[in-house]
């Protein structure tokens, strides 16, 4: 069964006009149904002929993870544990800002990065999401808008679930064409964020795509005497190197990078630190997205205290580096950065 859901708007129409000698608008009727009018059932697409319906429903699938578990938080955020068809779970988020609706998204189940500080990689990587299953992410949380009845929607998105989305390339290229495309969820690709713990000739390749989306760099040390404690991928791709592919994808993309930076405390959250990070970020069209950081019950990591955030943050601006410091959704159901486990209560 091949599932629509995986395939860009190209790579469906390839497919229907070479293998089932359709016309190429064929590929973009089926698409205003799933991402337009939001059907998952072939028999409501009334535009199109009953024989190649019955040709769609023998080859084609349109499967969805299911929801497992929904939890609530205080501020409205909205956290689903989704169940994949071989039972693996990954976790999804929902978070309202004043600007519109953003879906947070794993893409991976587990991850291989092993951050020191990340609940998340606490769990090996077992497989990567297919871009349906990351498709399907979106249809789960769109559903749950709908249900309330607000006319909410799912405006933004960010793959800054559990996994790493370079480690999974192709499919999140593929899910980030699907969700820009005009005729399926016509997110704009500058509403949608795909953050990387620095896979450097990813970061190359994903510069010459041409897509206007944000890339968020997870940076979290300024130097690599404390990345490669933090952050063993920093072994393989080190922090001099990582900013040579930054530079190159600013110029290439023209587009300003964002660098996520946790402060934990005593580790990086010192004036010292700010130093560096200042003289590393020096000219770079950039902005750097302060977390304070969400202590996990198995690591050893605290969170940097309000004065030592606001000190590294006026830092920061005293160098004229833009920075703010993120805004926290849904710490009291593990739903915040780092926190995504796929924790089945
Ligand atoms: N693998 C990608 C996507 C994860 S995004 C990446 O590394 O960018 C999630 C963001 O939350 C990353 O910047 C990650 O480093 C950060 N994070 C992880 N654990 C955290 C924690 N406990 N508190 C705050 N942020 C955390």
């Amino acid at each position: 069964m091949i599932n629509i859901l995986d395939y860009s708007l190209d790579k469906l129409e390839k497919l229907l006009v070479n293998e089932y000698g359709q016309k190429a608008y064929r590929a973009k009727q089926i698409y205003r149904w799933i991402y337009e009018k939001r059907t998952l059932d072939f028999d409501k697409m009334s535009d199109i002929s009953k024989s190649f319906i019955d040709v769609l429903k023998k080859d084609f699938c349109l499967d969805i993870p299911s929801i497992f578990l929904k939890s609530v938080a205080k501020d409205g955020t909205i956290k689903i544990l989704a169940s994949l068809s071989d039972e693996e779970k990954v976790e999804a988020v929902i978070m309202r800002y004043r600007y519109g609706t953003a879906a947070c998204i794993s893409s991976q189940v587990g991850c291989n990065m092993n951050c020191a500080f990340c609940a998340s990689g606490m769990l090996k990587k077992k497989r990567n999401l297919t871009a349906a299953e990351m498709v399907g992410q979106i249809i789960l949380l769109n559903k749950i808008l709908e249900e309330e009845g607000k006319g909410d929607r799912i405006t933004h998105v960010v793959i800054m679930g559990t996994g790493e989305p370079f480690d999974n390339y192709e499919n999140v290229v593929d899910f980030i064409h699907i969700i820009n495309s005009p005729f399926g969820f016509a997110i704009g690709a500058r509403h949608i964020t795909v953050s990387t713990c620095g896979i450097i000739p990813k970061i190359y390749e994903f510069s010459k795509l041409g897509l206007q989306v944000n890339l968020a760099i997870s940076l979290h040390a300024p130097n690599d005497e404390i990345r490669n404690r933090l952050m063993p991928v920093n072994k393989a791709y080190p922090i001099e190197d990582l900013i040579k592919a930054c530079k190159d994808y600013v110029g290439a993309t023209n587009r300003r990078l964002t660098f996520e930076y946790i402060l934990i405390k005593d580790v990086n959250d010192q004036e010292i630190h700010a130093t560096q990070l200042a003289n590393l970020l020096h000219g770079l069209n950039c902005y750097v997205n302060l977390i304070p950081y969400n202590p996990i019950q198995e690591k050893p990591y605290e969170r940097s205290d309000e004065v030592s955030i606001k000190n590294f943050l006026n830092y920061l601006n005293k160098r004229k580096i833009t920075c703010t410091i993120r805004k926290e959704f849904g710490r009291d159901i593990d739903a915040a950065c780092g926190q995504l486990r796929a924790k089945v209560k």
